[in-house]
């Protein structure tokens, strides 16, 4: 189903599907059981953009202490579970605003109705998730290995067991480290449901192959119209996941806002530190609410006609800069002050 016509469904404070903006989600990497060092955490990554956030619970004491998290933050929290359905329950009972489970690994049929059963009584949303790593054997043997019809046959699967339990309050997540299964698993499954799709590049990798993979899988599924909320998985610390999603979403033209900072690839032409330049840039603008683009380039050659698109540039020359306006040139600045110039320019920016 287009996003546009998905189930919408109310996480908390929150609501995905139908249409309504396409939400980003990470998932600290604390200790739950940790409330100080894990609402640190989401405290830091709500600052930078994070709509949604899950936490493990691995243990009792971590379903307890998503009460007190919960008390600390502003934006939904999800309960991540597995294999023990206690530990769902009682994190719904502790305040969770959604959790995920895969029914696969929690039970059988009476400790899945537990759970329905307590989602239902909370109206509590759960989302199904299946993995390619954790495909039944049945399927694997059905289509002749791990393969996208076999992992979206799993997902629908256990959809089912829940929707005959009388709930439909449900997201799914589909996911596979293999970028091309995996965006063919939400071509196929998006025919198939209306529910919203939560996804994501599973064990995409450290921060540069992860954001690779992140880019080209999110980007071939989210521009076909598929996927309600995303999560960038990166082996690293979860504000880059921030950071790239909502890169990923604004390069895809489904966010809106927030500086652009394009510069140029630098060449034998560049006299100016502008690979620092631009990574200093790029750091600066993070905090000011302007949607706009910024040019930094390296030669006062080429960099003002190619800063002429973005509505403010620097073209570097040999230990200074030049500061561009709308492709027009409006001063000289040296080069240990162009960032600073740069900056206010944009704090005091009017149209
Ligand atoms: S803007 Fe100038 S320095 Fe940068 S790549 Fe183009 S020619 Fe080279």
């Amino acid at each position: 189903m287009h996003r546009e016509h998905t189930k919408v469904i109310q996480i908390g404070n929150r609501v995905i599907g139908g249409g309504n903006p396409i939400l980003i989600q990470s998932m600290t990497n604390t200790k739950t059981e940790d409330v100080k060092a894990t609402v640190a955490q989401i405290q830091k990554l709500t600052a930078a953009g994070c709509d949604i956030i899950r936490c493990a619970v691995p243990t009792m004491e971590a379903a307890e202490a998503l009460a007190e998290i919960k008390k600390e933050i502003t934006i939904p929290l999800v309960a991540d579970i597995h294999f023990d359905y206690k530990l769902a329950i009682a994190a719904m009972e502790y305040g969770a605003d959604k959790i995920r489970i895969n029914p696969g690994n929690i039970g059988g049929g009476d400790r899945i109705r537990a759970v329905v059963e307590k989602a239902k009584e909370l109206g509590i949303p759960i989302r199904v998730g299946v993995n390619s790593g954790s495909l039944e054997k049945e399927l694997v043997e059905k289509y002749h290995g791990v393969t996208a019809e076999g992992i979206v046959e799993s997902a629908l699967d256990k959809v089912r067991i829940i929707e005959e339990l009388g709930y439909d309050n449900l997201v799914i997540s589909i996911k596979s480290s293999d970028v091309m299964m995996c965006a063919k698993a939400h071509e196929l499954i998006a025919k198939e449901t209306n529910y919203p799709l939560h996804v994501g590049i599973t064990e995409s990798g450290t921060v540069l192959s992860g954001n690779i993979k992140s880019a080209v899988g999110l980007g071939i599924i989210l521009s076909q119209g598929i996927g309600d909320t995303i999560r960038v998985s990166l082996t690293g610390d979860p504000l880059e996941e921030i950071k790239s999603a909502k890169l990923i979403l604004r390069t895809l033209g489904l966010k809106k806002g927030g500086i652009e900072v394009v510069s140029c690839p630098t060449c034998g032409r560049t006299q100016i530190d502008l690979i620092g330049l631009a990574n200093k840039v790029e750091n600066m603008v993070e905090d000011i609410p302007l949607n706009i683009k910024v040019a930094v380039m390296g030669c006062v050659v080429n960099g003002p006609g190619e800063a002429k698109e973005a509505d403010i540039g620097i073209a570097g020359g040999k230990g200074e800069g030049l500061l561009i306006k709308k492709g027009e040139i409006i001063r000289k600045i040296p080069e240990d002050q162009l960032l600073h110039a740069l900056r206010e320019e944009l704090v005091n920016w009017s149209e």
